[in-house]
């Protein structure tokens, strides 16, 4: 799950992290109240959006002269002007993909004397099963960029959880980083509170994108995206309470509300299976066969026929979907719940692309029957390389 950067912001304050005074704004007419009650000279108007790359951005509906989504502002009234320009417009920048994001909140902040821009993050790093920082003086850029054209800027390392984070670790930082007097003090507490932080928030990624050394040599957080598990997400209803769902794939969303395990994809060729490793293999199988499969989706092992009808209708609702694939190895998941599930979903929302259905295991029989009698137009498959064919062959051709 993810946040805006000014929640991220308001969490990283509470662990004494150094970050700028700002206020959000939700609609154009709180904008000069708000300007007005930080300090000046200089504000900051940052469109608020669950996408990184929002400064290089650019708006849809823009007009001549109008630059990204992250603008300085030399007095209240000019930042007033820019919130009302960025509100309400859709936001494109290369983390949001073509169609962008709607900007529904705007944070105006105390602006920055920037002397230098600084990268710093935590992620889990799966292969060593840690904490990993990554930091680099490469700050204000994409990393990405810098891990491809220059990745000797880029130091990397990982925290052993047995003898947890020392000071070591932030003097390491410091001196990546090139910091120098009391800036490596500040750099070993930054590095702890961010440690801390993530670890009690149980985040996946925290990321400070630029951590800035100011004019008058102090460090100060000027961005942050994080990122948190949505698996411990039940552990934290203060981090819950920040879920911005209109940020979120309605796709995704509403499988979340039925606890299916869905993930939209780019492909044409819709999937319904039961089992995260049978829904892995069915994307497999589908590519081989020459296609690209719309999404991930796992209906688990004690799907409802509700759930099944829930999870046919948000496959169904993507309108890049040219065809269905429902692949069910029955073991606790009963065959025949499936077919009532999908003949319910099709009923409700019609059939409008070819659909297969591979089903095996427990009640294959009734399962097949309730397919049979239901007179759809459902092209049956024995296995899963004839399921995979047969679907990919009614889409292509
Ligand atoms: P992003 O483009 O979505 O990553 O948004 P950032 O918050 O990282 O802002 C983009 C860039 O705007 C930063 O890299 C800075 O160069 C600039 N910027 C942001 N805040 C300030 C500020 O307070 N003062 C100045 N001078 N520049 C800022
Ligand atoms: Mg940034």
């Amino acid at each position: 799950m993810n946040i805006h950067e000014y929640q991220a912001k308001a969490l990283l304050r509470s662990y004494g992290v150094p970050v700028s005074d700002g206020r959000v704004v939700l609609r154009a007419e709180e904008a000069k109240t708000a300007a007005g009650e930080l300090d000046g000279p200089l504000w900051v108007v940052k469109a608020q959006i669950h996408a990184g790359g929002r400064g290089k951005g650019s708006f849809k509906e823009a007009e001549a002269g109008e630059k990204g989504g992250v603008r300085l502002a030399k007095s209240v009234e000019e930042a007033e002007a820019m919130t009302k320009q960025m509100l309400g417009r859709t936001l494109v920048t290369h983390q949001t993909g073509p169609a962008g994001k709607q900007v529904n909140r705007i944070y105006i902040e105390d602006g920055s004397d920037i002397e230098t821009e600084l990268y710093l993050a935590l992620l889990v790093d799966r292969g060593t099963s840690r904490v990993s920082f990554v930091c680099s003086t490469e700050g204000g850029m994409d990393i990405e960029e810098v891990a491809a054209k220059t990745p000797e800027k880029i130091l990397s390392f990982s925290v052993d959880p047995a003898s947890g984070l020392s000071d070591f670790h932030g003097r390491r930082v410091a001196f990546a980083l090139g910091l120098k007097g009391p800036q490596v003090k500040q750099c070993v507490a930054l590095v702890k509170n961010l440690y801390r932080a993530f670890i009690e928030k149980d985040m996946e990624m925290l990321e400070i994108n630029p951590l800035i050394v100011m004019t008058d040599g102090n460090l100060k957080a000027l961005d942050a995206k994080i990122g948190f598990d949505g698996n411990a997400i039940y552990r934290h209803a203060d981090i819950a309470a920040l879920r911005d769902e209109t940020e979120e794939d309605p796709k995704e969303l509403a499988a979340s509300k039925y606890d299916l395990n869905y993930i939209a994809l780019d492909g044409e060729i819709g999937c319904m299976v039961n089992g995260a490793g049978l829904a892995m293999a069915t994307m497999d199988i589908i590519k081989l066969y020459g296609a690209e499969p719309a999404n991930f989706l796992d209906v688990g092992g004690g799907a409802t026929k509700e759930k099944v009808t829930e999870a046919f209708k948000i496959i169904t609702s993507d309108p890049n979907v040219k065809g269905i694939l429902v692949n069910i190895f029955g073991g606790i998941m009963r065959c025949d719940i499936i077919a009532e599930g999908t003949i319910a979903a099709v009923k409700e929302v019609g059939l409008q692309v070819p659909l297969v259905v591979r089903l095996e295991g427990t009640n294959v029989e009734q399962g097949k029957q309730i397919i049979n009698d239901s007179g759809l137009n459902v092209i049956a498959a024995d296995n899963l390389s004839d399921a995979a064919e047969k679907i990919v062959k009614a889409v292509k051709g």
